[in-house]
């Protein structure tokens, strides 16, 4: 994998906007400890940049997905909490001990697998229960296994019994049926056992918008904190949330065409006489859709529309007039009192923000802004 920085392409986090977003989420749920999602690529705004960015805003543990991505952020130095939410092999349960890292356990088979692997361990491993109310993805789904299995775990030397978590199908939604009915089985799930010292429900959404109804003390934001608003404005006015990630080019060609020059693999767009054009470090290769054609970027204040099929490494611009080459080009993000968000692409191309975010390949380096 190579990132590229020899181009002016890059995508900035915005230190402030992530600890604005966090802010606001532990005040909503009133939360003590905060785990921040940070699983395949922070959301493709980049794991460390951000998980650098969540550590400074005092957010107290990070969360991902794969053993992997919890050993990179170790690598680089950090020395908070971290939460696989997946589940792990159990012959990597040794390492994860080793580094600090918190595992997530879905049954009984696999902590008789750990006991095993962490026989010859001489740290213990820190374990987090996974509870399934209705999400059906994975965790216990019988009170007795999961009375079980907690009994056991804790009369294991191998392991620290740190938390015990479910996670919410639907918790974004005007129709709450189903999240309702997810509480009531959490509740006959877990209601006076022993549970362990940590117990969270909330995604970024159970946060905001249903506090009062689950205990918040530790929650598990993600979307909110990269600027998303969970339910894209229909629960909560958007204006609490600010955008995080910019998305930023130069124009490193610019020239002025002749009426009817084809622009682009197969022309889809033709010039008019003495058109300016200008061209960019950034295509389809970088993970942006091919249908973003149309968009409209912003040079100096003035919506721009990229024209022409977008190419693997390079995009075409129609300019109102002419540029200085080295002109900066805002894909996302602000420029002079204008803003294009993820959502803006999003809805340009047909796809979720977070799909926008996710796409964003690791060739585009990220570095931390103001
Ligand atoms: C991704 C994830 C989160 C964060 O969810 P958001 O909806 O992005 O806030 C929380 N918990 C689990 C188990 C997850 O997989």
């Amino acid at each position: 994998m190579v990132v590229a920085v020899t181009r002016p392409t890059r995508i900035i986090v915005s230190k402030s906007a992530v600890k604005h977003n966090l802010d606001e989420t532990r005040k909503s749920a009133n939360a003590e400890f905060m785990w921040l999602a940070v699983k395949s690529n922070a959301y493709g705004f980049g794991l460390i940049p951000m998980s650098q960015a969540a550590v400074e805003a005092g957010v107290d543990g990070l969360a991902v997905a794969i053993l992997d991505e919890a050993l990179a952020i170790r690598q680089v130095g950090i020395t908070i909490p971290i939460l696989v939410l997946g589940i792990t092999p159990a012959e990597y349960a040794p390492l994860a001990a080793e580094y600090d890292v918190m595992l997530t356990v879905a049954n009984q088979t696999w902590l008789d697998q750990a006991t095993t692997t962490l026989a010859k361990s001489d740290k213990a491993l820190q374990i987090n229960f996974g509870v399934d109310t209705g999400m059906n993805r994975i965790g216990f789904t019988d009170r007795e296994a999961l009375a079980n299995a907690l009994a056991f775990a804790d009369n294991q030397k191998v392991f620290d019994v740190v938390g015990i978590m479910t996670h919410f199908a639907e918790s974004d939604s005007p129709h709450v049926d189903y999240f309702h009915g997810q509480i009531a089985r959490w509740h006959e799930l877990t209601d006076g056992l022993p549970l362990p010292r940590m117990v969270h429900l909330a995604n970024s959404a159970a946060a905001l918008y249903h506090a009062d109804e689950i205990p918040t003390e530790v929650i598990r934001a993600g979307t909110i904190a990269y600027g998303i608003e969970p339910s894209q404005g229909e629960l909560r006015d958007r204006s609490y949330v600010e955008p995080v990630l910019t998305l930023e080019t130069e124009l490193n060609f610019v020239k002025q065409c002749h009426e009817g020059d084809g622009v682009s693999y197969g022309h889809t767009y033709y010039t008019s006489e003495n058109e300016w054009i200008g061209t960019i470090p950034l295509g389809y290769g970088d993970g942006l859709s091919r249908k973003v054609q149309g968009f409209e970027v912003i040079i100096e204040g003035e919506r721009c529309p990229l024209i022409g099929k977008p190419a693997m490494d390079q995009m075409m611009v129609a300019l109102p007039h002419e540029f200085p080459v080295g002109t900066k080009v805002t894909i996302i993000g602000k420029n002079n009192g204008l803003e294009n968000t993820l959502e803006d692409v999003g809805a340009h191309v047909g796809i979720t923000p977070w799909e926008v975010g996710i796409h964003l390949q690791e060739r585009i380096t990220r570095v931390l802004g103001a």
